[in-house]
């Protein structure tokens, strides 16, 4: 079983010609609403290839709230540890793209920053329960840091995603993180390292582990992850394949692996090789949840 803290959005996206200016009024070519936020897609990654899974977070009263809930209903994600707060709007994305693909976005945190510690805790025996529990940093770091004490006292290994990438490092938080899976961008935004060549991707695994941390991966986008655990270190290349869309790679990427990983990391390498196989099959399609692939899409 897995247990995901994390941010539910619903996405919204608009296709138009060209960004309108301050004062203009125009026309959407297309508009598609779907489910996001890190959180959801990373719970339906792990329960659409294999895990069990189970969601603690938050929405608003509303209809986007209600659509959100329904949708991870359907993919049998346990919800119980959704909050429905009552004074709060459900997290959305508007995320617009004009014809030359370039795109902008504003972001409603809504619920997700709104649900505090002691919520976690009441869902304390989801996480006991758990193999894993992985967090990301579209939630309150006090909310992810409560279910990683809960975790860690339970024996239970914890994975953290360290999107949308923090410049505070949350100290408490890393000491606390068996596997932390940052991408290149936020691998430099927390050690201060470029990664380029294997000996950059080294120095800064050190520089992560120097912080409390268990087990680095970094992925690497086309050319695949990295992993550092215990004394083994490498390189795991990505398939060579026609992107499209890198919309939830990374998310596909870490539920992908939790839903296969041993709890004491024994088979490392062939999750990594499980998670590039299945975030390989993400940026093959548009869009983020209805690009996520189920197990069977690997077999
Ligand atoms: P994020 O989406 O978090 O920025 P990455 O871009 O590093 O993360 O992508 C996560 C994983 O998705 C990579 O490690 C790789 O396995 C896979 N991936 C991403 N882009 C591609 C690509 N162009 N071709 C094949 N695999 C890819």
């Amino acid at each position: 079983t897995i247990t995901v803290v994390g941010s539910i959005n619903q996405d919204t996206t608009l296709y138009v010609q060209a960004m309108p200016k301050p004062g203009e009024t125009i026309r959407i070519n297309k508009m598609v609403v779907s489910g996001g936020g890190k959180g959801a897609n990373q719970a339906i990654a792990a329960q659409r290839l294999g895990a069990k899974t189970a969601f603690i977070g938050a929405v608003g009263a509303d209809h986007a709230g209600e659509g959100m809930l329904a949708l991870l209903r359907k993919e049998s994600i346990d919800v119980a540890g959704v909050a429905v707060l009552a004074q709060e709007t459900t997290g959305q994305a508007f995320i617009s793209v004009d014809a030359h693909g370039e795109n902008s976005i504003m972001i409603n945190a809504g619920a997700n920053t709104k649900f505090d510690a002691a919520h976690v805790r009441k869902y304390r025996h989801a996480i006991k329960n758990s193999d894993f529990v992985i967090v990301e940093f579209e939630s309150p770091v006090a909310d992810s840091v409560a279910a990683f004490e809960i975790a860690h006292k339970a024996g239970v290994k914890t994975i953290l995603n360290p999107a949308p990438a923090l410049k505070e490092i949350p100290t408490e938080l890393l000491a606390l993180t068996d596997l932390i899976v940052p991408n290149e961008t936020e691998t430099e935004i927390l050690t201060g390292i470029k990664v380029t060549d294997e000996k950059s991707m080294t120095q800064a695994a050190a520089k992560l582990i120097s912080f409390g941390v268990g087990t680095v991966v970094i992925t690497l986008g086309s050319r695949g992850v990295y992993y550092h655990v215990g004394n083994q270190s490498g390189l795991i290349p990505a398939l060579k394949v026609k992107a499209v869309d890198t919309t939830a790679a990374g998310d596909t990427f870490i539920g992908a692996v939790a839903s296969v990983l041993r709890p004491n990391f024994a088979n490392i390498t062939e999750a990594l090789t499980y998670g590039n196989r299945a975030s390989a099959l993400t940026v093959q399609k548009l869009g983020a949840q209805n690009a996520i692939p189920f197990k069977r899409d690997l077999d």
